[in-house]
């Protein structure tokens, strides 16, 4: 059984790439040269070790944030996949809210393409320390100096260059270490296992590799005395002094360490395994993560300790086998096999029955865990994303994950009978995977209805119905999940008064509505004394809003962004009971819903295109007619970069539409931006 490394050793990390940037062959070679897999398989063979499901090898993009283990050098990596898809931003939140550090991946012929550049900036939003890494030299056309310049434009990053290349494009042979200065030309019969590493040659080469260390040693010394001190008068500046020192600077969020390679040609990999050892941080080096006492709503510091309580965050529910394979990373504690955890957002103890390390193609059990680390467990049958595990008697709720609102839907419809029966069992296991997956069924219908984040993700759901569990659907058109809410402030006011049974209900609830921020959700508030409504019936109450607040008053979508205050209202203590509260509350909030002019609201995304300047026309054009705003125009070289927001429901397919419109040559990201008023009303309905 393998031992767990010291905690100082762990580096939990994640590749944050433009889809095509190199990010799975990467991955599959950090695996091969770590000794984790003995067969090395390109991408386009269909081969790689991460992306095992079947639907990532076909569409060639990365979904899941499957976990994968492997050492190096005394050090335990666990690479944590972050997909490349906008469409999936919960999945890249999820998995930026585990890792300690990232490795950004540039395609050195595309540059920072544009959904590196999100990523990259949800990353800064996690204050995620970077290391980035240059790939594909040996393209025509690469340009390594030029993709550093973007990472210090368009990410508002400072690049610190590591290394600089031997040759470019068909001659990129290696590279040359600026903090050895060593020269290292990989061995192709080896498939890169291997390199020479030399004194630097060629004399031009040299003298280049002089100034940029130069350039090197100039910029780590602007934040380190002893450096500075160093450099001025002249003294040797190791090797050792500017990687402790540039591990600082990296933690620090202030310097990007830049190394560069042709992953597929197998150049370039194992310094930069080294250099993300050597400088992104061990679980010890980032803050300690917050929770609250759920008794005492105290908000608590967790330690970094394996001696203190157990704190661990669920961050990705799997079904496997047949079975819940829940991801777990620990941030204090230790769970062993066979414990007894607590889930304080359920209310429930559960039982840890199995512990796995996770590697790319098979798994490993182990005993216990400790903190830092990131393993799946079997035998949690309650616990899902965005859930603590801790200790019984000493509980704490680590922040969740945000969940995202599904935006768009669609019904389905099973194929054959067989089908019809499977349907059920198989969309709840993904649901039970995907927190921004929703199944309902509709009443009036009696159809299936499944719900998600863009027209790309229900895609994927339906293909893994059909591959994974053998369901075969009918899908309908899809729609746009719409919402509801009120223009101006308003009262409700309602009576209910019957007889049930015999015996004799009353109550009367006067409601203030108002509307409240885009965004903000809904609220609701007592502002009434107690001798009008006795204290008890309040929860009744509430919960009638609540649910009045479920279907709106226009065409029944969620109502939303509502602040609810209960004014005024009439007890009697004869006949009032809580059936009664909680119905006349559903009443006035309607009545409050239909005076404040209800309003309908729908999903507006951002998008963000990349065409050749030819097309930038027609393009803009085609936004405009979909009554898109554009909020803003760059250039890059030759092509030109529009954003711009458009209502989900004019976007409908609409990567066909692009291709018409560039001659196949524009691309574009689409996520889920805010909900504003319907500009055209839908058909339907
Ligand atoms: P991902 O979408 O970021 O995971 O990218 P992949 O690893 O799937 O790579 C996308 C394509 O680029 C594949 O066809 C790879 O074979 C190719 N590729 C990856 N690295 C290199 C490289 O260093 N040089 C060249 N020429 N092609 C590469």
């Amino acid at each position: 059984m393998a031992k767990s490394p010291s905690t100082s050793k762990i580096r939990n990390i994640g590749i944050i790439a433009h889809i095509d940037a190199g990010k799975t062959t990467i991955t599959e070679r950090i695996l091969y040269y770590t000794g984790r897999s003995h067969k090395m398989g390109e991408v386009h063979d269909g081969e790689a070790l991460m992306d095992w499901m079947p639907d990532e090898q076909e569409r060639g993009i990365t979904i899941t944030s499957a976990v994968t283990t492997c050492h190096w050098k005394g050090a335990e990596i666990h690479i944590i996949d972050t997909p490349g898809h906008v469409d999936f931003t919960i999945e890249v939140e999820r998995s930026l809210r585990v890792l300690d550090g990232a490795i950004g991946v540039f395609c050195a012929v595309g540059g920072v393409q544009p959904q590196s550049e999100t990523v990259w900036h949800q990353a800064d939003k996690y204050h995620v320390p970077k290391i980035a890494f240059v790939n594909k030299l040996d393209r025509a056309g690469a340009d390594f100096f030029g993709t550093v310049q973007m990472i210090r434009d368009r990410l508002g990053a400072k690049p610190l260059i590591m290394q600089i290349p031997v040759g470019t494009e068909e001659f990129f042979q290696g590279v040359i270490d600026l903090r050895s200065m060593q020269q290292m030309i990989w061995d192709e019969e080896t498939l890169g296992a291997t390199f020479r590493e030399t004194p630097i040659q060629d004399k031009d080469l040299k003298e280049m590799a002089l100034r940029y260390r130069e350039q090197l040693v100039e910029s780590v010394a602007e934040g380190d005395d002893k450096i500075m001190e160093a450099y001025l008068s002249e003294e040797p500046v190791t090797a050792e002094m500017l990687t402790a020192s540039i591990r600082k600077a990296t933690v620090g969020l202030k310097l990007v360490p830049v190394f560069c390679g042709a992953a597929l040609k197998n150049r370039g990999i194992q310094p930069l395994i080294d250099g993300l050892v050597d400088f992104l941080p061990s679980p010890l080096d980032v803050p300690p993560v917050e929770g609250v006492d759920p008794n005492t709503g105290e908000v608590k510091k967790v330690p970094p300790s394996d001696r203190a309580p157990l704190a661990a965050l669920v961050f990705k529910v799997m079904m496997d086998q047949g079975r819940r394979l829940n991801y777990v990373r620990i941030y204090s504690g230790k769970i062993k096999s066979g414990d007894e955890v607590f889930n304080p957002t359920k209310q429930t103890k559960e039982k840890v029955a199995r512990i796995l390390a996770m590697h790319a193609n098979k798994r490993e059990r182990i005993d216990e865990a400790g903190i830092g680390n990131i393993v799946g467990i079997v035998g949690l049958k309650i616990s899902g994303t965005g859930d603590t595990l801790c200790d019984p008697s000493n509980p704490i709720v680590l922040e969740p994950i945000d969940a995202y609102e599904p935006v768009i839907s669609v019904a389905v419809e099973p194929k054959t009978h067989a089908d019809q029966e499977k349907i059920e069992l198989s969309l709840s296991k993904l649901e039970a995977e995907d927190p921004t997956f929703h199944v309902r069924h509709d009443e009036d219908t009696g159809q299936v209805i499944i719900s998600g984040m863009g027209e790309l993700h229900l895609e994927i759901l339906v293909s893994r119905l059909k591959r994974e569990f053998n369901t075969q659907v009918n899908v309908g058109k899809p729609n746009v999940v719409y919402k509801e809410t009120i223009e101006r402030a308003a009262q409700g006011v309602a009576v209910f008064e019957k007889e049930i049974g015999g015996v004799h209900h009353f109550a009367e609830v006067a409601l203030e509505l108002s509307p409240r921020e885009r965004g903000k959700g809904n609220w609701f508030v007592k502002s009434v004394g107690e001798e009008l409504i006795p204290p008890e019936f309040y929860p009744a109450i509430e919960q009638g809003v609540l649910e009045s607040l479920e279907s709106g008053v226009l065409l029944g979508y969620p109502v939303v962004d509502v602040a609810v205050a209960l004014v005024g209202g009439t007890y009697r203590e004869s006949a009032s009971s809580a059936l009664a509260f909680k119905v006349a509350a559903a009443m006035a909030c309607k009545e409050g819903l239909q005076n404040g002019k209800a309003l309908l609201l729908e999903p507006i995304m951002g998008v963000e295109i990349l065409v050749p300047e030819a097309f930038m026309g027609d393009v803009i054009g085609d936004i405009n007619a979909r009554g898109g705003k554009i909020e803003d125009l760059r250039r890059r070289g030759e092509m030109q970069i529009v954003k711009a927001t458009v209502p989900l429901s004019r976007v409908f397919g609409y990567s066909t539409a692009l291709r018409s419109a560039s001659q196949g040559r524009g691309t574009f990201t689409m996520h889920f931006s805010h909900y504003d008023r319907v500009v055209e009303a839908p058909k339907v309905l």
